[in-house]
């Protein structure tokens, strides 16, 4: 064989586990379609989940997030001027870390460069086979040539777009999906955050989150019509659109100034089942997608890596096929509670269009049941945190 695992995708998912199986003395190949600078340059995901951090310092990429990521023990779900506290540390002992998905990726890409990993980026044409003989292959374009690879056992971490999850016969998946009416359009802007803990503001002009990379660096969301572009949204419209759905009070401390990046992502659930088929893993993204509401996207995608690499390695090391077996359904029962959650926080958060009175006067209830109920608020942090893997 060429290499013990080949991995798709040099995104978050692949190069966790391509860190944590090189750590544990497995060869693993990366083949990522973009090239590294692109890969940097997406702005996606900054909550990580404790479980997520502890993984990362396991992978022995916890240094930089340790000194420069911002530990946060609690957020605020808001209704209009009703702001509640929802403190993790004192309902579940354990916080969040806020630090963003690019700085992940960034230390993730430098330590596999110190471990002399082998990551080929403007890979073009990645074929799958062989998932059900002695050996998987890989074929792929490099530089206008064409590649193969054989190896025991082949990750699928290419994202929702990827290839992975399509060499799975169509009959053979089960696929569930919920699709939103409507999307996040998301501004970054160096200007201090607007408060020094997440704010999730449910208003009656619709949803906006109020969130943060570092002291001077605000990552800030309004929910926006499908049908929207970032054209139609000049930084003005933004920030009054904005200021107008978060609290009055922290409207009045709102630090304004012009976007460095804008972006629309459309809201999504999915899932596809089976994670596994023959010799191939469905990892993160290639295999699940939840609206961002919950902060769980990469964090999903970290505990699929946590039981993959597990497994794996059992595999590889010990000659034991238990943990494969059990991949699919292990990761899955996890997934379905993450799924759930997302799902329950955009419910909650989110005006639908067309909805009826009654649907706005449900949002307020669930609202007013968290700030009087501290057991709602401990089941929200709970799941918030992250479900233990
Ligand atoms: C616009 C956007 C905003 C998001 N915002 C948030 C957020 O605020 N909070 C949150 O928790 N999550 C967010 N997410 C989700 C989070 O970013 C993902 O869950 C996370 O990136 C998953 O990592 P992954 O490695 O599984 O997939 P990806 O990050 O998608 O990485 C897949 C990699 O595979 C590569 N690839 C694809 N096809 C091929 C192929 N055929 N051959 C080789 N390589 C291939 C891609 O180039 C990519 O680098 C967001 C996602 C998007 C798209």
């Amino acid at each position: 064989m060429d290499t013990q695992v080949v991995i798709i995708g040099g995104g978050p998912s692949g190069l966790l586990l391509s860190q944590l199986l090189n750590r544990a003395g497995i060869a693993t190949v990366i083949l990522e379609r973009s090239t590294r600078e692109h890969v940097l340059s997406r702005i996606r995901a900054g909550i990580l989940e404790w479980g997520s951090v502890e993984l990362l310092r396991e992978a022995g990429v916890g240094a930089r997030m340790d000194a420069e990521g911002f530990a946060h023990d609690g957020t605020w779900i808001t209704d209009a001027d009703r702001m509640v506290h929802i403190d993790f540390k004192a309902l579940t002992g354990k916080r969040v870390m806020v630090y963003g998905q690019t700085e992940v990726t960034q230390d993730l890409y430098a330590a596999q460069d110190a471990m002399g990993a082998t990551i080929l980026h403007g890979v073009e044409d990645v074929r799958i086979l062989d998932l059900d003989g002695p050996q998987a292959a890989v074929e792929f374009t490099l530089n206008g040539e064409k590649r193969r690879l054989t190896c025991a056992y082949v990750a699928g971490c290419d994202g929702f777009h990827g290839v992975s999850r399509r060499t799975i016969p169509e009959e053979k998946r089960r696929e569930f999906e919920r699709v939103y009416p409507f999307g996040w359009l998301g501004i970054l802007s160096r200007t201090p955050p607007v408060n020094d803990e997440l704010i999730y503001a449910n208003s009656p002009h619709g949803f906006a989150l109020a969130s943060m990379r570092n002291a001077n660096l605000v990552r800030y969301y309004v929910q926006v019509p499908l049908r929207d572009t970032v054209e139609d949204w000049s930084d003005e419209r933004f920030w009054t659109e904005f200021r107008r759905r978060i609290p009055s009070s922290a409207a009045a401390k709102l630090i304004t100034g012009p976007s460095i990046e804008k972006s629309i992502a459309p809201l999504r659930s999915f899932v596809s089942e089976p994670l596994r088929w023959g010799r191939l893993f469905l990892v993160g993204d290639a295999a699940h997608i939840v609206p961002p509401t919950g902060a769980k996207g990469l964090n999903l995608a970290a505990s699929d890596v946590f039981y993959l690499h597990q497994a794996l390695t059992e595999a590889l090391k010990q000659n034991s096929d238990k943990g494969i077996d059990a991949y699919s359904d292990r990761a899955l029962r996890r997934i379905w509670k993450a799924m759930r959650f997302s799902w329950q926080m955009t419910t909650m958060l989110h005006r639908f269009d067309g909805e009826d009175s009654f649907a706005a006067q449900m949002r307020r209830a669930t609202l007013a049941h968290l700030a009087e109920s501290e057991t709602a608020r401990r089941d929200l942090a709970e799941n918030y945190v992250g479900l233990p893997y």
